[in-house]
């Protein structure tokens, strides 16, 4: 049996809204698990179950040995972290801090201990003896963070904590918040619509949509193996790139030939004849200066570069197909081709294909 377990839970509100559709989850103790998907994809219903804040209309939900399905959440055990999250303002910053430590009995001379230690892993220290009233608003939020991860509950339950800050701020308290659960080994389910930050703080992804999950993996097997054309776009900036076509068997092998188009492109080793809709992402594509590509005309696939985007680390060429769209991302020392004819090569060990009727990736 897992450390936390959600089996067939649902949830309808009153209003007949079915937020979430009968989700199945199994999470190891000390995982942490990150719920991604775009608004009103039930990511946050599903924290709220597991707190106790809202109740399941359907299935049950086990945590650290015991049915919690019914449970207040104070008889749960968790800690949570929401991303408004209102300190006690008649409180200093330290005493906000120690305040569950002094709840659940802890002594006072560890309690001043433990309180000092994670002020000064998140740089509060010197603003311990402040009003929340004196700080500012990613400062409140820092001490919010503080006071959910001072203490060691079964599990840590987090919604979009990091979502009011700047950016610099935000990667700051992503390693925060990823180096204390490494280091506690508690149990930690965080929501986010932020792929990014779900990428860098995930044991494993759960992408949901309409109440339900697509894909519960690792971050790499999501970017890379996406098991649908809905994660596969949501996941990735920029998104991946999509051909519609079929794949036809050839006597050397697979080949995908665009719809509407004479040439055919290599199709992944084993791929079955049919309808389907090649992905590949940007950095798996490679513009070459047309006059450079060795190919016949008719069997390669070129396109006019349309935008030139330099992004320091690489760069991002938008190609004008007669497919489509298509990004191809490379070297930012690449030559430079706006406005050029370039040939596009796939790496074929990283297309994938799926079934344009259901979105689901072809084996
Ligand atoms: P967001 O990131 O915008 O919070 P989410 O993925 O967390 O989105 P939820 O907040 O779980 O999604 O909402 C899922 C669905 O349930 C949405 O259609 C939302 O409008 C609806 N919903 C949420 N709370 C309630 C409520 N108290 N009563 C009725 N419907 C609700």
């Amino acid at each position: 049996m897992s450390f936390l377990e959600l089996a067939k839970v649902e949830k309808t509100y009153p209003n007949g809204t079915r937020a979430v559709q009968g989700i199945d989850l199994a999470i190891e103790e000390g995982q942490f698990i990150v719920l991604l998907g775009p608004s009103g994809c039930g990511k946050t219903t599903t924290l709220r179950m597991i707190a106790g804040l809202e109740l399941a209309t359907g299935g049950a939900i086990r945590l650290a040995g015991r049915d919690v399905t019914l449970l207040k959440p104070s008889e749960r055990d968790v800690g949570f972290v929401f991303q408004f999250y209102a300190l006690y303002p008649h409180l200093s910053v330290g005493e906000n801090i120690g305040f569950p430590l002094e709840a659940s009995g802890v002594p006072r001379d560890e309690r001043e201990a433990m309180v000092r230690d994670v002020a000064r892993e998140l740089g509060l220290e010197p603003l311990l003896a402040r009003r929340p009233r004196e700080l500012s608003g990613g400062d409140q939020q820092r001490v919010a963070l503080a006071r959910a991860m001072v203490r060691k509950p079964a599990a840590w339950l987090m919604d979009e904590p990091l979502g009011t800050l700047d950016s610099d701020r935000r990667l700051e308290m992503c390693e925060f918040v990823r180096a204390r659960q490494l280091a506690s080994k508690v149990t930690t389910v965080y929501v986010t619509h932020d792929q990014e930050e779900a990428m860098r703080l995930a044991d494993r992804i759960v992408v949901m949509s309409d109440g339900r999950i697509l894909q519960d993996a690792p971050p790499l097997e999501v970017y890379d193996e996406p098991a649908t054309l809905f994660v596969a776009r949501f996941v990735g900036s920029p998104g991946m790139n999509f051909v519609e076509g079929e794949v036809r068997e050839h006597a050397n092998g697979p080949r995908f030939h665009p719809r509407g188009a004479e040439l055919a492109l290599a199709a992944p080793r084993g791929a079955r004849s049919g309808p389907a809709t090649l992905g590949v992402r940007a950095e798996f594509v490679r513009a070459e200066p047309a006059s450079a590509a060795p190919a016949a005309p008719a069997a390669s696939w070129r396109g006019k570069v349309v935008v030139d985007e330099y992004l320091g680390s690489s760069r991002s060429l938008h190609v004008d197909t007669p497919l489509g769209r298509v990004v191809a991302r490379g070297h930012a020392d690449a030559a430079s081709a706006l406005g050029e004819e370039v040939a596009l090569e796939l790496d074929l060990a990283h297309v994938r294909l799926f079934d344009p009727a259901n979105g689901r990736r072809l084996a």
